[in-house]
């Protein structure tokens, strides 16, 4: 029996039913608990350290933690009518439009696809249609992912930008596994012409291992490829890491090296621990949480980047997310610009953040690099305030914005709550 922290709500892994949660301090961390009548209990590792240093975290993302609910009444009156079902709650910092479920690989982990969904494609007007309602709902400023399945497969992913550009978008994110852009220079000048500022670079490690496990073939001469291809073109990169307990959370000090030798095109490391949604090994769950991410970067760093270099975006939930921004300085060895300090909550904060990756995640000269990371949720960790505060959002049809958590919240038996891909 562990200490109860607060209650929260969540839903059944196996049939989605919202049901109540429990968050609890236990000797080796902190745990979601949870029970669905017809299908029993189930208990998730959510933090790997102690309560004190957890509820620090919430405390320094803005969260009044003495107020966070201590009854299952409490929670109800906390999130009022707030579903998993619903829209969003907060303005997004970024909004994803899901271009194709298509893909040119068939990977056997995978957030954004699922093998058994009918292709999903909207036309060209369509997009154009989405990216205008989107920037209507999202306001100036507003940020904008192209992605799939993977984008490239869409040979008018440059009229998507394009148009995208041409309406007020100044920051235009392209996520992508780097097939297409490896195979080729001008394409990645095409992107740069079309409007495109920034490639989110799938890039699991610096050895063949974590893409043999995460694609099922070595595809790291491809990531090296398509880095080298954006580099010439100008465009901004992003290395986006899945981080697999025992296939690659060895080696994060070597992608920080990498991205160190590769600067000022890359501007970020972004790492999001593995969560169980659209495809994964079934049967196979292996947990990482933030601290440990942090705890490694320093460890394989040797000091170089710290833990206490980051602190929880305070935007979105705390518990969601973690930011750094290092310079390079004298020596090569990255300077850390920020530390680990307590930020205040602000309904308004999504305009500083979406000022903030315009600044380090546009192409430029600046040896600067940020390193941060998300800890997407599944149906074992999925936790309704985090949803509530949600700044990463698929544009949905209808003037609809949904929280990414939500959209792609997956049963063991492959059921979603928001069926389709937009
Ligand atoms: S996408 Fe998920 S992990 Fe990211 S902010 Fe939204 S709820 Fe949190
Ligand atoms: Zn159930």
């Amino acid at each position: 029996m562990g200490r109860l922290l607060y209650y929260t709500k969540s839903v059944c892994p196996m049939c989605l039913e919202t049901v109540y949660a429990a968050i609890e301090e236990e000797c080796d961390g902190i745990y979601m608990k949870k029970e669905c009548k017809e299908h029993g209990g189930f208990k998730t590792l959510v933090w790997r350290d102690n309560a004190k240093n957890y509820l620090k975290w919430l405390s320094f993302g803005g969260m009044d933690v003495e107020k966070l609910p201590r009854t299952t009444g409490e929670v109800d009156r906390e999130i009022g009518e707030v579903s998993f079902s619903g829209e969003a709650c907060a303005q997004p910092c970024s909004g994803a439009l899901m271009t194709t479920n298509r893909c040119n690989n068939n990977c056997p982990v995978c957030f954004t696809r699922d093998s058994s969904e009918p292709l999903y494609e909207p036309s060209l007007d369509e997009c154009k249609n989405l990216i205008i309602q989107y920037k209507n709902k999202a306001g100036d400023n507003a940020l904008l992912e192209l992605c799939g399945g993977e984008p490239t497969v869409r040979e008018d992913i440059f009229e998507i930008s394009k148009f995208a550009s041409q309406n007020g978008f100044h920051y235009i994110q392209l996520n992508t596994n780097g097939i297409e852009l490896a195979k080729s220079g001008e394409y990645c000048e095409k992107l740069k012409a079309s409007g495109v500022t920034t490639v989110y670079l799938g890039f699991d490690g610096v050895t063949q291992k974590p893409y043999i496990n995460k694609y099922g073939r070595d595809m790291l001469g491809i990531k090296t490829s398509a880095l080298e291809n954006c580099k010439k073109a100008g465009l901004a990169v992003v290395l986006v890491t899945c981080v697999i307990p025992r296939v690659n959370d060895n080696e994060l000090g070597d992608i920080v090296a990498f991205a160190k030798a590769n600067m000022p095109t890359v501007k970020g490391i972004y790492l999001q621990p593995i969560s169980y949604f659209g495809i994964y090994p079934k049967g196979d769950i292996r947990r990482i949480t933030i601290p440990e991410v942090l705890r490694s970067l320093e460890l394989q760093t040797d000091g170089e980047i710290k833990a206490s270099n980051f602190s929880p975006g305070a935007y979105e939930h705390p518990q969601c997310s973690f930011n750094g921004c290092f310079i390079l300085s004298k020596g090569n060895r990255l300077k850390s610009l920020t530390s680990f300090s307590k930020k205040e909550r602000n309904p308004e904060g999504y305009k500083r953040i979406r000022q903030s990756i315009k600044n380090t995640w546009m192409p430029g000269r600046v040896p600067m690099l940020t390193i941060g990371g998300m800890a997407f949720q599944d149906a074992w960790n999925i936790d309704i305030l985090r949803i509530m505060s949600c700044s990463v959002q698929i544009i949905g049809w209808d003037n609809k914005m949904i929280p990414l958590c939500s959209k792609y919240l997956t049963s063991c038996s492959g059921e979603k709550i928001h069926p389709g891909i937009s």
